[in-house]
């Protein structure tokens, strides 16, 4: 029989049973045991499926109460010595306390899962950290899938993976001298695994898909040599793009067989083919374990088939990478349009089609003909249906021309026309976009959604927010006010509801971090605008102040990064469309009055390549994406972005070349770094530094904003500066955002007041632009997770 299996599961439920179990217990409504009998439930169900599917094992060790890392961290009893807890003793509201964080200490730092939106728990390591071991809960479920009488296959993050996954405090520490320790502990773990009589174990390593440093490389060859007579086979699994710079080295290590990304990076086949040594297994990633679109069997039969005549029982088939940034199962979805229902496939779906491609190879494809058609029917609709293809919105695209996404000027003549326009003193005052959410306005949301209030009233009452918060901006003095974004529950599905080739799922959750989970839409078809989407909104908030109202929008990339994305055409095509789409809108505010504009992109920095080789060509399309959808206005409409929680200074010249008038950029993380990074770059347009963190209800002081203020005077020529929180107000209150403001506009006010009187303004640099050593690892900025980043996690 050809082999089947998968490198993990979705751990949160179909019904996001385990959330709600973790939210219970936390809020303290709930026992832990009914926490662990949900997990253990979950797990025996996650299991059944997989051997209903006829997998050859089920995979086992990929569940976790909060996160797979911090599940490693526990098992190899690395734990933050500031926490003060005993690793083996570990109890489970302890792990919540590393994850949470607890009233004498902050949480663990959270980031991203390489390219995923997935926020994984950072390992924070030192020259003490020890690795002794933690609580037994990894060996537990192992135990739990063998009593169930399962073919338990256990998954673990490799010890390279980790350690270049981990944080240290101590500047300028050597993680990898850690590496000896690690080894240790993995050496551990394999003996036990072995003693229960378990036959392959994966070992995950996606860090084999990055550019590695050479010691870093070095250290899968020490890593894997002291692995080598563990006992059990080791699986080593890469995913998320091609390993295959690193094939032959790989191919070298005394591991079993290897797991290769066939989904994103297929070219990587021939090169693994050449190095694979005559005993090892390959496992072919072939199923989409990153998207919801049912795969075309017929074409994956084509690659596959030679293959197994080649490997025989030494080839395994298996989706790219875990299932668990896939939705659970399509059964949960009784609303979706038919056609659109037919050309998906969720975890449990992606079992089934494993589960085909086994018995075509096994018994020849007429055993599963049904089974073939249905695929091939899909794949058919979807090249031909209406609802994909819109002929209005390719001839659209095939008609673009280059100068599309210039700007009629360059930026000095159109600051000049804008200032003249705009009439605003220096350092201007604004926010991001969104005020509080107050419960009244996610109730009014609520109820209108359920039809319990028609849309007048509706409108009624979000005007009447619209009012309120223009009216507090006036009253704080902001000098460029937004209308609070009342109306908006996410910044992707609000204009996604808007958009033809947008549809939206009722329970396709993805865990984003903890108990958090997002529903990301779906795009599937040419994306186009059939009518304005916040033009009433943004001339009803201008026509109630003199003061200019930004028209807030979010960007082409960020609309693409945070939906699950069409796989029938480049995501750069996708994106485009939906530059255009935005660019009308763009266009329609400009018409309606609306005289600065600002286009969101926090999440273009998320979409880079785990390779540098990739990213000029990413960053290519993004950016001009983003040009084409700024760039229908005249030069004294004002355009600008918003970009958070990332790195930004490896990407500068990008985020320059895009070209808006103005840039509102969060600064909190990296505090002056950022600042630094633009003024050595010589940031060449117009830019507001956040000037205070909008995570904590704390109230920056005046002082504080303008201590901020004087080093981004220094480093950013005063006459370009704007002052600005570092993100949207959305989940604050409205007491301390009223405060808080208050404190900004006054440390404005006095600077502008002091800069008055020292003319022409001079730009001074503090630092010499030299270059700065490379951020450590990860190189995939750190996030505050999705629900601040602006995407509603629930
Ligand atoms: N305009 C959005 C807001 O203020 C921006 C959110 C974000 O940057 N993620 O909420
Ligand atoms: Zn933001």
């Amino acid at each position: 029989m050809a082999r089947t299996h998968i490198l993990g599961f979705p751990r949160i439920g179909a019904r996001r049973e385990l959330k709600f179990a973790q939210e219970a217990f936390w809020r303290g409504e709930t026992s832990e045991a009914a926490l662990r009998d949900t997990g253990a439930a979950l797990r025996r169900k996650h299991w059944l499926l997989q051997a209903d599917a006829g997998l050859a094992s089920v995979a086992a060790g990929d569940f976790a109460w909060y996160d797979h890392m911090l599940g490693l961290t526990a098992l190899l009893g690395a734990l933050p010595k500031r926490f003060g807890f005993d690793a083996a003793a570990l109890t489970l509201p302890q792990y919540y306390e590393l994850a949470r964080g607890n009233t004498a200490q902050p949480a663990m730092e959270m980031t991203k899962w390489f390219d995923t939106n997935y926020h994984y728990i950072v390992p924070e390591l030192d020259a003490d950290s020890t690795f002794e071991g933690g609580p037994t809960w990894f060996f537990d479920e192992i135990d739990e899938a063998l009593a169930q009488g399962l073919a338990a296959r256990p998954v673990l993050v490799g010890p390279v993976t980790y350690l270049w996954l981990s944080k240290s405090h101590v500047a300028g520490f050597d993680r990898l001298a850690l590496l000896p320790r690690v080894i240790a502990a993995y050496r551990r773990i394999l003996s036990q695994l072995r003693a229960r009589g378990i036959e392959w174990v994966q070992i995950d390593e996606p860090a084999l898909c990055l550019d590695l440093p050479a010691p870093w490389l070095d250290a899968f060859d020490h890593a894997y040599a002291a692995l080598a007579d563990s006992g059990v086979k080791l699986l080593l699994a890469t995913y998320f793009d091609t390993a295959a710079p690193h094939a032959a080295r790989a191919a070298a290590l005394p591991v079993h067989g290897f797991h290769i990304d066939l989904v994103r990076a297929p070219q990587q086949l021939a090169d693994w083919l050449q190095v694979l040594p005559a005993h090892a297994v390959l496992s072919a990633g072939v199923i989409d374990g990153r998207n919801i679109w049912r795969a075309d069997l017929r074409r994956v039969l084509d690659t596959v088939r030679p293959l197994h005549a080649a490997l025989g029982d030494r080839l395994w088939l298996a989706p790219s990478c875990s299932l668990l940034h896939v939705p659970v199962s399509l059964d949960a979805e009784t609303r979706l349009d038919p056609e659109l229902k037919s050309w998906l496939a969720f975890a449990t779906e992606k079992l089934d089609e494993l589960h085909t491609l086994a018995v075509a190879l096994d018994q020849g494809e007429a055993a599963v003909a049904q089974l073939l058609a249905a695929s091939d029917a899909a794949q058919a609709s979807r090249r031909t249906s209406r609802r994909v293809v819109n002929r209005q919105v390719q001839n659209r695209l095939a008609a673009l021309t280059a100068d599309m996404a210039d700007r009629h000027s360059p930026f000095e003549t159109r600051i000049e026309r804008q200032r003249a326009a705009l009439a605003l003193p220096p350092l201007p005052t604004t926010t991001i976009g969104s005020f509080p959410q107050t419960p009244a306005i996610r109730q009014t949301r609520a109820a209108f959604k359920r039809g319990d209030i028609g849309a007048l009233d509706y409108l009624e009452r979000m005007r009447a927010e619209i009012e309120f918060a223009v009216r507090k901006q006036e009253a704080l003095g902001l000098d460029v006010l937004v209308h609070g974004e009342a109306e908006r529950n996410d910044m992707v599905e609000y204009f996604g509801e808007q958009l033809c080739g947008y549809a939206f799922t009722e329970n396709g959750w993805v865990q984003s971090y903890g108990s958090r989970c997002v529903k990301p839409p779906v795009i599937f078809g040419d994306v186009y605008r059939p009518e304005p989407m916040t033009v009433e909104t943004a001339r009803y908030a201008q026509s109630l102040t003199d003061k200019p109202v930004k028209g807030m929008l979010t960007g082409p990339v960020t609309m693409l990064q945070w939906s699950f994305v069409r796989d029938d055409q480049p995501r750069s095509v996708t994106t485009r469309q939906l530059a255009l789409a935005i660019r009308d809108e763009v266009c329609d505010l400009e018409r309606a009055g609306i005289r600065i504009i600002q286009i969101d992109e926090p999440a273009l920095r998320e979409g880079l390549p785990l390779r540098r080789a990739d990213w000029a060509a990413y960053l290519d399309w993004a950016v001009e994406a983003f040009r084409l959808a700024a760039a229908g206005v005249a030069d004294d409409t004002q355009i600008h972005t918003h970009m958070c929680y990332a790195e930004f200074n490896d990407i500068l010249p990008a985020i320059a070349a895009m070209d808006a008038d103005v840039i509102t950029i969060e600064t909190s993380r990296s505090a002056m770094e950022l600042l630094e990074g633009f003024g050595d770059f010589d940031y060449p347009n117009e830019i507001g530094p956040g000037v205070y963190d909008i995570h904590s209800p704390r109230v920056p002081g005046v002082d504080a904003i303008t201590r901020l203020l004087e080093r981004a005077c220094e480093v950013i020529p005063p006459e370009r500066l704007w002052v600005n929180p570092d993100c949207g107000l959305k989940t604050r209150g409205w007491p301390e955002t009223e405060a808080a403001l208050a404190n900004m506009v006054s440390a404005a006010r006095q600077l502008r007041a002091r800069l008055a009187g020292q003319a022409p303004l001079h730009w001074k640099r503090v630092t010499p632009p030299t270059a700065r050593p490379a951020a450590s690892a990860p190189t995939h900025g750190a996030a505050c997770g999705a629900s601040c980043a602006g995407q509603a996690a629930v």
